[in-house]
């Protein structure tokens, strides 16, 4: 095997780990702990939309804490469960489940600073839709951005509209660009979500995506694969056979190249989905999310690839 040319890694990673990011930054092991905060969504209370995007089971975040506890409490009962797997580190409050700047600025304030005051915090993530940050709440951003390490996470999954309205997401590509915008130009780090996989894209559409992100002031990606998850709209499509889903093979080759395209310093937070158990119906291949990522790193070493190799050069499609 080749010698890792990737500068930002001390393992066999070729790309740009969160948890390699994180224990740079802080000096120890930092874990993220994921909430749900009874946020609902514009896409599934009728202000932008009905029923949500097709994939969505009743709102993105399944593996938060119980839904609408206090954050304290929640916060708690997380980290005790990951303390019994790694000691005691530093943590990150990930409001996680459904549109968590959905609610009136003084209340988003109530809930982060309850958060941000929980022992050994040292940054917030925020997830979100990109139609969803007002005025008043980016100022709430920028101030807590001035005070913590905030990453606020956009949903995208794709940069083609019309994949976009075949997934009900009821928001355009031009949406997430602006407020890209908005909150880079106050300082606030943006995390990018995309899906692999998803109905009508083929491989150069997936990394056209990730080639218009390329081109953005992205502090993280999340790479996600398309899941069909029981009781969705999309487990109907699929069941219909309106697409198909990618193979291991194919799913490997894709993050691979869209990892080369991606510059070196934008943070990967995930490369994999992480569909649950009990409700996923396919691709099952992806309940082995570990072999999924050695794969990803097998390849990327026995082709000598590693994230950011075309990178403002050329790139291939
Ligand atoms: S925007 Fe997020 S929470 Fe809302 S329906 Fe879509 S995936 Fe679910």
């Amino acid at each position: 095997m080749p010698e890792n040319p990737f500068p930002y890694s001390d393992t066999n990673k070729r790309y740009l780990t969160q948890s390699y990011y994180l224990k740079k930054r802080f000096g120890q092991k930092v874990m993220k702990i994921s909430l749900n905060c009874g946020f609902t969504c514009p896409n599934i209370d009728g202000s932008k939309g009905y029923g949500g995007c097709t994939f969505c089971l009743s709102g993105s975040g399944g593996f938060g804490g119980e839904r609408g506890r206090p954050v304290t409490e929640q916060f708690y009962e997380v980290k005790e469960r990951m303390n019994r797997k790694w000691s005691e580190g530093r943590y990150i409050p990930y409001f996680q489940a459904n549109t968590n700047t959905y609610a009136p600025a003084w209340r988003l304030r109530e809930l982060y600073e309850e958060a941000l005051g929980l022992p050994n915090v040292v940054g917030l993530a925020i997830s979100t839709r990109p139609d969803c940050v007002d005025d008043e709440t980016l100022d709430l951003l920028e101030e807590l951005s001035g005070q913590t390490y905030l990453t606020v996470e956009l949903g995208l999954q794709t940069i083609h509209d019309k994949t976009a309205e075949r997934l009900n997401r009821c928001h355009s590509s031009d949406d997430f660009f602006k407020c890209t915008e908005r909150l880079h130009g106050r300082g606030i780090n943006v995390c990018a979500h995309i899906i692999n996989g998803l109905p009508g894209e083929d491989h150069s559409m997936m990394l056209q995506t990730v080639r218009a992100l390329a081109g953005l002031p992205i502090h993280q990606v999340k790479i996600h694969l398309l899941h069909i998850l029981r009781g969705t709209k999309l487990a109907e499509d699929y069941f219909h056979g309106e697409f198909i889903l990618p193979t291991l093979e194919e799913y490997v080759e894709t993050v691979c190249a869209q990892l080369e395209i991606l510059p070196p310093e934008v943070i990967i937070g995930r490369i994999t989905g992480d569909g649950g158990r009990d409700v996923l119906e396919a691709p099952l291949w992806s309940l082995k999310k570990f072999t999924v990522m050695n794969e990803i790193d097998k390849k990327l070493a026995r082709e000598n690839r590693w994230q950011g190799k075309l990178y403002g050069n050329g790139q291939r499609t």
